[in-house]
């Protein structure tokens, strides 16, 4: 199988002013050589603190934002070398869905029209033919035809979640970046939208990066789980394996602080200790030295390789 994205020792620096009186430049390395693949119905999810660089990643796969070096393939097309006309082909088959999705909506601008704008944009309906899409795409997405002509701030969190993806859908893309798009909705929810992106995926044969900070949402969704820190990929592996047996001591931490329903799974909390160091300038050696409470000399040295733990489990620590 050819994987749908692959993204290979990606980097996306940004530069940053600093220093006496702001004359030097430094860098902030948000992205900081990461590779990973998603295969074709898959559902990756990427999780770290807020910024890991997760949303970087997103956002450098579907060229929001250009890359710093590395290498982003979509259906075995390198992103980054691409004719502009390959690019405007490739373009609608991935998008993004976002956090806050009243914010991309026009107040004043029907959802129906909204939805059905990429599609007049892209020359694939014509005004007439609009209607029956839009329809289809509101019910398939758990609202009803009716709402066509609703304004959005009729509509609540949920609802308006669920425009953001009919609205996503409407080019029948193959790929969409979600990032963080519960995290602002109730739990209840949350467990809709959940259930709605699945959904989805079976009967549209999507595939999903799915970028949350939240591991509890993340093991709902996804079939393979990507751990960032400080732009460094710490841990890639299937959901089960990493809920049963995280390698990493930060994938350790995260999983300790999430809550089990049954007492006697409870792990052992691990608490870190200080804040996320400064990305500009981050630890030398393993990244996650200055919180890890297994660190030893050779970790405040060497940068630890990502490595196969075996059976399709990478990890970069050196005590695994
Ligand atoms: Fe901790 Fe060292 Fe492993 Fe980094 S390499 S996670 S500091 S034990
Ligand atoms: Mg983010």
């Amino acid at each position: 199988h050819e994987p749908l994205v692959e993204v290979n020792h990606l980097k996306k620096y940004f530069p940053v002013k600093a220093g006496l009186l702001n004359r030097t430049v430094t860098h902030v390395r948000a992205v900081d050589d990461i590779s990973f693949a998603i295969q074709p119905g898959e559902t990756f999810g990427l999780v770290g603190e807020s910024g890991s660089g997760k949303s970087t990643v997103g956002r450098t796969i579907l060229r929001l934002t250009d890359k710093t070096e590395g290498e982003i393939r979509f259906k075995g097309k390198d992103l980054y070398r691409v004719s502009k006309e390959e690019m405007r082909r490739l373009r609608p088959q991935m998008q993004l869905i976002f956090q806050d999705p009243y914010s991309s909506l026009n107040p004043r601008v029907r959802v129906g029209d909204a939805i059905g704008e990429a599609l007049i944009d892209h020359g694939m309906a014509s005004r007439d033919e609009i209607r029956d899409v839009v329809e289809e795409l509101l019910v398939s997405c758990g609202l009803s035809s009716y709402h066509y002509y609703r304004f959005p701030h009729e509509f609540s969190g949920g609802q308006r979640q669920r425009i953001g993806i009919a609205r996503a859908l409407a080019l029948s893309p193959d790929l969409i970046i979600a990032d963080e798009p519960v995290s602002a909705l109730d739990v209840s929810i949350q467990a809709q939208i959940i259930n709605l992106f699945r959904k989805l995926q079976d009967s549209r044969g999507l595939t999903y990066l799915f970028i949350s900070h939240d591991l509890s949402v993340v093991e709902h969704l996804c079939s393979r789980i990507g751990v960032m820190y400080l732009g460094s990929m710490m841990e890639v592996a299937s959901r089960d394996e990493l809920f049963r047996n995280p390698l990493h001591p930060y994938t350790k931490a995260l999983l300790s602080a999430v809550p089990v329903p049954i007492p006697k799974l409870k792990r052992e909390r691990i608490v870190l200790k200080g804040d996320i160091p400064n990305p500009s300038n981050p630890p030398q050696g393993c990244k996650f030295h200055t919180r890890c409470p297994f660190a030893k000399e050779i970790c405040t040295q060497q940068v630890p390789e990502f490595r196969d733990a075996g059976a399709g489990h990478y990890v970069a620590c050196h005590l695994v």
